[in-house]
């Protein structure tokens, strides 16, 4: 019987002799580092150059495993097979017209930056070793002042929107801990009882957080919009916290929802502390950046009044995947939830280690691509980029409305376009629009359902996106109508 894999899928490999007498495949690619790092480079740059033409995302192709390779086939041969087996069925993401979710590009800066990540392999998590935390401290600080928010919030990089959500969130749970008596850290949340989470249109990831924290799912009370939006109604806010009669509560606010980018008015929110005891948790994922443009920061106004603050840098900053950051003003309450006290580690101290404020333990350096993107580009780089997207999403939002086969849902407030069939927009005809732009390989958008009706979704937050884009994306829609049912 052949116990070793055929590893022959893979492609040849770099030796047919015995695993006795091969040379080494690691001491080789040592070796040759400098040179096969250049191969690796100007592979890359082939990537990017690609980037316009290549198809926006595919429908994946049955995936066929092969087995564990025995003996390997060295850097060169693994970055051959990877491009043969896997690169050509790999989303456009990165590119201006893949236009499904929320999702960002990558500037140069943030390539550099996170190519650099890797080399040097930092683990900010402690300060015994490098000055890499400070790094960090120095990205949140300027996170911190490109949105707005006072000295007072202090941030750490989390891997997304969904685990700043569940680190503001865990804050939070201790804080009503806190109001009852209870450490929820020391105790458990069962010592806690249920706690009120109060929202208008809460983004998924807050269930999951909630389900995370144990303190479940069904914690959430979903609060009246007003009419035809997404945004809370304040007054209905402010009569559920009164039945409360004084128990601590949980409101998430929201700075930017999915559908059709609608903002809570976080002022006037806010502003119901005076009557009512409650953490204000807002998850500004991508709304934060509002606060970029001068014509669209009255979205966010009194986002610097928030206990926690949720803000994904993956999708606006366009920095690569994973990236994110968390702010509160109760870093206390933080470490008492996230401390990880070992010998080894430290003690806590009044400016104390990422390890202490985060679920993670070891963690890669995130914030060195942010950093790297801030350095290049500034605060009028990055605005440039938030304006442009919002006068892209404006003008497709505007073919849309002259496009008699569709009909645009909510207005275009900031980078989403929410729009269906203007006949008979049943959940399966609006998967057949989808299916039929991601087959043309033009663009990709994902479908939703807002307000009870199936609908489609185009997000702007891409720095390469034109307004040629637009057009090629606005004409491959017209393309997809399907037929009149
Ligand atoms: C994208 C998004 C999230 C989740 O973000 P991930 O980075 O995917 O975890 C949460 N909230 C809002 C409003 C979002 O747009």
């Amino acid at each position: 019987m052949n116990t070793r894999p055929d590893t022959t899928a893979l492609g040849p490999t770099a030796s047919d002799a015995g695993p006795t007498a091969a040379p080494d495949l690691l001491d080789a690619d040592h070796t040759r580092e400098p040179e096969l790092l250049e191969a690796v480079r100007a592979y890359a740059v082939r990537i990017l150059n690609g980037l316009d033409d290549r198809p926006a995302a595919q429908t994946p192709a049955k995936h066929r495993p092969v087995p564990l390779p025995e003996r390997g086939i060295g850097l060169k041969g693994a970055m051959e097979a990877f491009a043969r087996r896997w690169e050509p069925g790999f989303s456009g993401s990165a590119g201006p017209r893949y236009l499904g979710f929320v999702t960002g590009g990558v500037t140069p800066a943030a390539l550099a930056g996170d190519w650099l990540t890797s080399v040097l392999d930092q683990n900010p998590n402690s300060g015994l070793d490098s000055r890499a935390p400070d790094l960090e401290r120095e990205a949140v600080a300027w996170l911190r002042e490109l949105f707005g928010l006072p000295a007072e919030h202090e941030g750490a990089f989390v891997s997304g929107a969904t685990m700043s959500n569940l680190v503001g969130l865990a804050i939070a749970r201790e804080w009503v801990g806190e109001r009852r008596g209870v450490s929820v850290a020391e105790e458990g949340v069962a010592a806690l009882g249920p706690v009120p989470v109060l929202s208008g249109s809460p983004h998924s990831s807050i269930g999951k957080a909630l389900s995370v924290l144990g303190l479940g799912r069904s914690a959430v009370r979903h609060v009246g919009v007003l009419p035809d939006r997404e945004a809370v109604d304040v007054n209905r806010l402010d009569e559920e916290l009164d039945r409360l009669d004084g128990a601590p509560a949980i409101v998430v606010a929201n700075a930017g929802t999915v559908n059709t980018v609608d903002f809570d008015d976080l002022r006037a929110i806010a502003a119901l502390r005076e009557r009512h005891r409650f953490w204000l948790h807002v998850d500004a994922a991508f709304g934060a950046f509002a606060a970029l443009s001068p014509g669209h920061a009255h979205l966010v106004a009194g986002l610097a009044e928030a206990d926690s603050v949720c803000v994904d840098l993956h999708k606006w900053l366009n920095v690569p995947y994973d990236s994110a950051v968390q702010f509160t003003r109760r870093r206390d309450l933080q470490t008492r939830v996230f401390q990880n006290s070992a010998a080894y580690l430290g003690p806590l101290g009044p400016d104390p280690d990422f390890v202490h404020l985060t679920p993670e333990n070891s963690r890669r350096l995130r914030a060195l691509p942010a950093w790297f993107t801030l350095a290049a580009y500034g605060r009028e780089g990055h605005a440039g980029i938030v304006r442009r997207d919002a006068d892209l999403a404006a003008a497709f939002g505007l073919r849309i409305v002259m496009m008699p086969a569709y009909r645009l849902l909510a207005p275009v407030r900031l980078n989403v376009v929410c729009f269906t069939l203007a006949d008979s927009p049943s959940a399966e005809r609006v998967a057949e629009v989808v299916r039929a732009v991601t087959d043309s390989g033009e663009a990709f958008l994902t479908p939703t359902v807002y307000a009870g009706m199936p609908a489609l979704r185009a997000a702007f937050s891409n720095w390469r996106t034109t307004e040629a884009d637009v057009d090629r994306v606005a004409k491959a829609l017209e393309a997809a109508v399907p037929p009149r049912p």
